[in-house]
């Protein structure tokens, strides 16, 4: 059998834009018994956890901590957040599921879809809603299929111009990763989840509601049960989760909060900018030296720091590169969706360093020269 990459010896094969490579310590932070739900150990570990959790955020709000993929937390945005008329921002795949599962919630929803690998501008987006009677926005922050990066502080300002109008974040590989000011720039909603830039094991979604996010849940009639953000919002107060926790993942979020600390949020940052430029170098350089027609999807300026998505010169596919990656004991990301013949990404994000994406990079130069 082969080893994965956790069992092996090196850290540093495993650059899939989520989920991503986990740091040993981090991962045998699990390896504790397991407390109850309800009581003073819960209270402990959870009040340590919103310490962390406000800091990564940038906010002074509750951070909500959900045992759910994000998107469970992308479903509790529209449930809690959507009263009827939702505009979602496209610009990839992952923005594209954002509108539908707002339409699957019975929200009308009205597209305002770039290209894919573009950005959405914060005029473009003004221009928009003043054609009147949305109460929400979607956006994705860090578009994971395309490796863009919308302004998400400009397009809130752009959404705060108009009275009773929400914006819905999904900063699933930006969070950690990329810079967010949550309270800052006055984001109503913001998740993410444990397996992208946080490096963790897949398994927890993390969110903040404004004070307005939180009176439209209160009002919200289709939010159901399990994603109630008022239930959460009380029960954290009581340093609670309104379900029985993933109480071994928030073992390992302790540890990763700590580890982040001392690294400094804004040291992670540039890290992740260093590798995401350290990317955008290389594909210059295959092209420039190499004579190999690479070039990254986003273009320069719009680049998310946590994954870049090459586009591939004619005859060479997605695929074949993942798969000769593969073969020199590398994992990275094929394309996404419809991007999945023409490009393949590498996901720079949670622990990786600079050193290590070089080592990928040099494979990746064998592979496609
Ligand atoms: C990975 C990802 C999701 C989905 O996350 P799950 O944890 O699989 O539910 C949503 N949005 C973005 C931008 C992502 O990268």
């Amino acid at each position: 059998m082969k080893l994965s990459p956790i069992e092996g010896t090196s850290f540093g094969r495993f650059f899939l834009p989520g989920p991503t490579e986990i740091h040993p310590e981090v991962l045998s932070a699990q390896n504790k018994a397991v407390i109850g739900h309800r009581g003073p150990a819960i209270k402990e570990l959870m009040g340590e956890l919103q310490t962390g959790l406000r800091d990564l955020f940038r906010t002074e709000r509750p951070v909500l901590i959900s045992t759910s993929s994000a998107t469970g937390l992308m479903e509790a945005a529209v449930r809690n957040g959507g009263r009827s008329r939702v505009l979602s921002l496209v610009n990839g795949a992952f923005s594209q599921r954002f509108g539908q599962i707002a339409e699957a919630c019975g929200l009308e929803v009205e597209r305002l879809e770039v290209e894919w690998g573009q950005i959405i501008a914060a005029d473009q987006v003004r221009e928009r809603l003043a054609s009147g009677g949305f109460d929400a926005v979607t956006v994705v922050h860090s578009e994971t299929s395309t490796g863009a990066l919308n302004p998400v502080s400009e397009i809130s300002e752009a959404v705060r111009e108009l009275d009773d109008v929400v914006l819905l974040v999904d900063s699933v590989t930006g969070v950690g990763g990329a810079e967010v000011q949550t309270d800052e720039w006055g984001l109503d909603f913001v998740l993410t989840g444990s397996q992208k830039a946080l490096a963790l094991p897949p398994g927890l979604a993390f969110g903040v509601a404004s004070e307005r996010l939180m009176a439209r849940s209160a009002a919200a009639t289709r939010k159901g049960v399990y994603f109630d953000l008022v239930t959460f919002q009380k029960q954290l107060g009581n340093l609670q989760t309104p379900t029985t926790p993933a109480v071994s993942l928030m073992y390992a979020l302790a540890k990763q909060l700590d580890r982040i600390r001392l690294e400094g949020l804004e040291a992670r940052w540039a890290r992740h900018q260093a590798m995401a430029d350290r990317c955008g170098q290389w594909v210059d350089m295959m092209r420039e030296q190499r004579g190999v027609t690479l070039s990254v999807l986003a273009p320069e300026g719009s680049r998310s720091p946590t994954v870049t998505c090459v586009a591939l010169p004619e005859g060479t596919t997605g695929p074949s590169v993942v798969s000769a990656m593969k073969e020199r004991g590398f994992t990275i990301g094929g394309g996404y969706g419809k991007l999945k013949e023409a490009s393949f990404r590498v996901g720079h994000m949670g622990d990786h360093t600079v050193a290590e994406l070089d080592a990928v990079l040099d494979a990746l130069g064998e592979v496609l020269t």
